[in-house]
C-alpha cells in the first residue's frame, strides 16, 4: 500500500505554498489537491498515481455558485456535481451544462464530484489504469499499447503517435460551448484560462494533460451571461442507458432568426483527446437555414480530420449522426 500524509491546510494560501513544492501539476505530482475524491483516490488504489502528500481543499470557501454584476454565473471549484445541475440558474440558463453533468457517472458519484475534479478527470484508457502495462501517459517514453490493441472506446480526433486517449468529461464539452473560463490561483498570482486553452492535446508529451503549474489551485469557473431564448441539447450515446462514459456526445447552443441560426456554438466529447469545439462548423452554420443537410454537412466537416485505429472507425458515423441530431434537435425544441 502506498504511504501518504494527508493535510487539511488552514486556507488556500497554504495549501498553494505546500502544493507548490510538487515539481509538476500534472502525471507524477508530488502534492496533490483533493476534491471529491473520485478520480484521485480510485488512481492512488490501482497505484497510478502515488501523491507523498494530499491536501484536502473541501474546506476552503469554493462551495457557492453566484450571479455575477455582468449576467453571468460564477461556480466555486468545490461545488459538487449535483449541486451544479440542479442549480436554478444551470438548469433554466445553461441547461446544456445541466444535461451533461446528469448524464455522467451515478447520483452518488455526483453527490461527491466536484467542479475542479471534473475538469482534470482522468482518461478511462485501460492501459493507462493498469501499470503492469506501458503507457506513455502514466510513463512517457515506455509506449502506447492502445494503438495496436484494445482501442474501441478511444480518441479518433486530436490523437498523436504517442497517445489516442480520449477525455472523459461530459461537463467539459458543456462548458467548452458555454466557453467557460477557468480561473486559477498559484505562486505567482492568479490567472484565468478559457476553456478551450485548458487541455492540451498529446502531441509528444501525452504526461502533460492541461496548463497547469505546480501549486495552481483552480478556484472557480465563469459562465459568461446566457444567449437568451437560445436551445441547449447534451445528446450521449453510450453502451448503456447510465453509468456509462460517452462514445460520442454533442452539445448544442443554438440561437435562431427565423429559419436561419443566428448563433451557434457546439462541441463534441468521446471522440476527441480533448472537449472538442467546432468552431469552423459553427462559422459554417451561421446565417444558414436550420435544416438536416445543413446539419450533417456540418457533421461530415467536423469528423473530416478522424483518425479512426483498429477498433474505433464506427465512431466516425456514430459521432456525425450523433451531431446531426443534436442540431436537429435544438432547432426543433
Ligand atoms: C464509476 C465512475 C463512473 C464515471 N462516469 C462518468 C461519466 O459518465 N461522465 C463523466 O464526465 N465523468 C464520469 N466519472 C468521472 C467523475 O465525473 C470524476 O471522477 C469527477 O468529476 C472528479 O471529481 P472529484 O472532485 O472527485 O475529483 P478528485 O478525484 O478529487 O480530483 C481529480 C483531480 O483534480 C485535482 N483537483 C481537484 N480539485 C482541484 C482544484 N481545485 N485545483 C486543482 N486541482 C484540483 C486532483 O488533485 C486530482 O488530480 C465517473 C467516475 C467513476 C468513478
Ligand atoms: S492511449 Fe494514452 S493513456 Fe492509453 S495506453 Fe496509449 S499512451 Fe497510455
Amino acid at each position: 500500500m502506498h504511504i501518504f500524509e494527508f493535510i487539511r491546510p488552514a486556507d488556500s494560501a497554504a495549501a498553494i505554498n505546500a502544493a507548490t513544492q510538487s515539481t509538476t501539476a500534472q502525471q507524477g505530482a508530488e502534492v496533490r489537491f483533493l476534491g471529491g475524491g473520485t478520480t484521485l483516490i480510485d488512481l492512488m488504489k490501482l497505484n497510478v498515481e502515488t501523491p507523498t502528500s494530499v491536501l484536502d481543499i473541501n474546506r476552503f470557501a469554493l462551495d457557492e455558485i453566484e450571479d455575477m454584476p455582468d449576467g453571468g454565473l460564477q461556480i466555486g471549484a468545490t461545488v459538487r456535481n449535483s449541486d451544479l445541475a440542479n442549480h436554478e440558474r444551470v438548469r433554466r440558463d445553461y441547461s446544456v451544462l445541466s444535461q451533461a453533468v446528469l448524464s455522467g457517472a451515478s447520483a452518488q458519484i455526483r453527490n461527491m464530484a466536484t467542479t475542479a475534479g471534473n475538469l482534470l478527470q482522468r482518461t478511462r484508457c485501460v492501459y493507462f489504469r493498469d501499470t503492469a502495462m506501458p503507457c506513455n501517459k502514466r510513463e512517457p517514453g515506455s509506449g502506447c499499447p492502445a494503438i495496436s490493441g484494445s482501442n474501441r472506446t478511444l480518441a479518433i480526433l486530436g490523437t498523436s503517435e504517442h497517445c489516442i486517449a480520449t477525455n472523459p468529461s461530459d461537463m467539459c464539452v458543456a462548458m467548452a460551448t458555454l466557453e467557460a473560463v477557468i480561473h486559477v490561483q498559484g505562486p505567482k498570482g492568479t490567472r484565468s484560462i478559457p476553456i478551450g486553452d485548458f487541455h492540451l492535446l498529446p502531441g509528444d508529451t501525452p504526461h502533460r494533460e492541461t496548463v497547469l503549474e505546480p501549486g495552481e489551485l483552480i478556484t472557480h469557473v465563469t459562465l459568461p451571461p446566457p444567449i437568451g431564448g437560445s436551445k441547449q441539447v447534451y445528446l450521449k450515446l453510450r453502451d448503456r442507458a447510465s453509468y456509462e462514459f460517452a462514445l460520442a456526445s454533442a452539445a448544442v447552443v443554438m440561437d435562431l432568426d427565423g429559419e436561419n441560426i443566428r448563433y451557434v456554438r457546439i462541441a463534441l466529447g468521446g471522440v476527441g483527446t480533448k472537449p472538442w469545439r467546432l468552431p469552423e462548423a459553427e462559422a459554417a452554420l451561421t446565417g444558414k437555414p436550420a435544416n438536416a443537410a445543413n446539419f450533417r454537412q456540418a457533421a461530415e466537416a467536423a469528423l473530416r480530420d478522424a483518425r479512426p485505429q483498429s477498433e474505433n472507425k464506427f465512431k466516425i458515423e456514430l459521432a456525425k449522426r450523433c451531431l446531426a441530431h443534436a442540431l436537429e434537435t435544438a432547432a426543433n425544441g
